[in-house]
């Protein structure tokens, strides 16, 4: 995955705390959106859950020693102690338990680290629910599985569910921050801390995150993996163009990726409905080759929504003709992810895809 880059003083200064025992047990770090916050905040969990971190003596910060398993389960993102949770699609059932919770945002953070880390913004229907905030409360009230402590991350704050329900999930945090166990420390994101509730802000320290500065920024542009994904997703760009449109917040050119595999997928769709073959090759092609994988999965995404919706659209039109041809696309869409996972070219996926989404347009009722 791409490394985080940049935030060296912060980082000099979260480390210093961390190093004291002074880091306070509820931090907010906020800034722009874009900025690599929830990275941060990762990587003081890593320090903070290493079980052989070195002090320095000069600047008393604490350093994480990279090799113990703590360490190596950290930065693989899957340590039990550190618990990770962002805006996700509203779950089908909000009774779901904490053990369910903690399997679909393992699923979830797999594939953030498949892509590299590098994700866009939580799109508008995205929030961070009920039942989320309660396993957290679980997870929180555990002892530690292989550190001294634990750590929980909440990226995007804000956004925990303005919808019913919502009145639960901010007690639940707000005891949770009011009375964090002592083995607990948690870090709170947020692009939007006005947005937070004025009772879990009075609760937490903080910390402001700055953008990057233009070295931080080249750096991250030269990441190979970084390279790959937005020349994927959208027009070729200098790297001095594409750090001036960044303002310093590097996570905001994939949000412009994020759009691009929406309009990537309404092509591929267009071209599916093309009877000229000539013109559905062109859209396998365009899908590039076997270093735009994690771009190609963005498209699968984008795909299978607008292809739910297009079901939905359909049986409400009482359509059934064009429902169970939706519903074959969906299928076929999750089909082609498993094959793109599995290292298939993704133009030889996109061929193949191109067939089953041949769908009749839903009649206009
Ligand atoms: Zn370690």
């Amino acid at each position: 995955m791409v490394p985080l880059i940049g935030h060296a003083a912060l980082r000099a200064r979260l480390a210093a705390a961390a190093g004291r025992g002074s880091l306070p047990a509820s931090v907010l770090l906020h800034g722009p959106r874009g900025i690599g916050k929830q990275r941060l905040a990762l990587w003081l969990a890593q320090a903070l859950l290493c079980t052989d971190p070195a002090t320095s003596d000069e600047t008393g910060e604490l350093v994480a020693c990279g090799v113990c398993r703590s360490c190596r389960y950290a930065a693989g993102l899957t340590h039990p102690d550190l618990r990770w949770v962002f805006p996700r699609p509203r779950p089908k059932d909000q009774d779901i338990g904490a053990a369910e919770v903690a399997r679909e945002y393992a699923d979830a953070i797999a594939e953030r680290v498949r892509d590299g880390m590098l994700y866009g913004p939580p799109d508008g229907s995205e929030a961070i629910y009920v039942s989320t905030v309660r396993a957290l409360a679980h997870d929180a009230a555990m002892t530690p599985a292989i550190s001294a402590r634990k750590v929980l991350v909440i990226g995007d704050a804000d956004r925990m569910v303005a919808q019913e329900g919502a009145d639960a999930a901010a007690n639940a945090l707000l005891k949770l921050l009011e009375e964090p166990p002592a083995d607990t420390t948690i870090v709170l994101t947020s692009s939007e801390p006005g947005a937070l509730l004025p009772t879990v802000r009075s609760r937490v320290a903080a910390i402001r995150v700055a953008p990057l500065d233009a070295s931080d920024i080249a750096e991250w542009l030269r990441q190979p993996r970084v390279r790959a994904t937005l020349d994927a997703a959208g027009p070729a760009a200098s790297d001095a163009d594409r750090a001036r449109r960044s303002r310093g917040a590097p996570g905001t050119l994939l949000g412009e990726a994020t759009t691009a595999a929406t309009s990537r997928a309404t092509a591929l769709i267009d071209a599916a409905q093309s009877a000229r073959a000539s013109a559905r090759y062109r859209a396998a092609l365009q899908q590039g080759a076997v270093g735009a994988r994690g771009a190609f999965s963005d498209v699968l995404d984008a795909l299978t929504g607008q292809m739910t919706a297009r079901a939905r659209a359909a049986v409400e039109q009482m359509d059934d003709q064009a429902a169970q041809a939706a519903c074959v696309a969906v299928a076929a869409v999750a089909e082609a992810q498993t094959r793109a996972d599995g290292n298939v070219n993704p133009q030889l996926v996109a061929a193949g895809l191109l067939r089953a989404l041949r769908i009749p347009v839903p009649r206009r009722g």
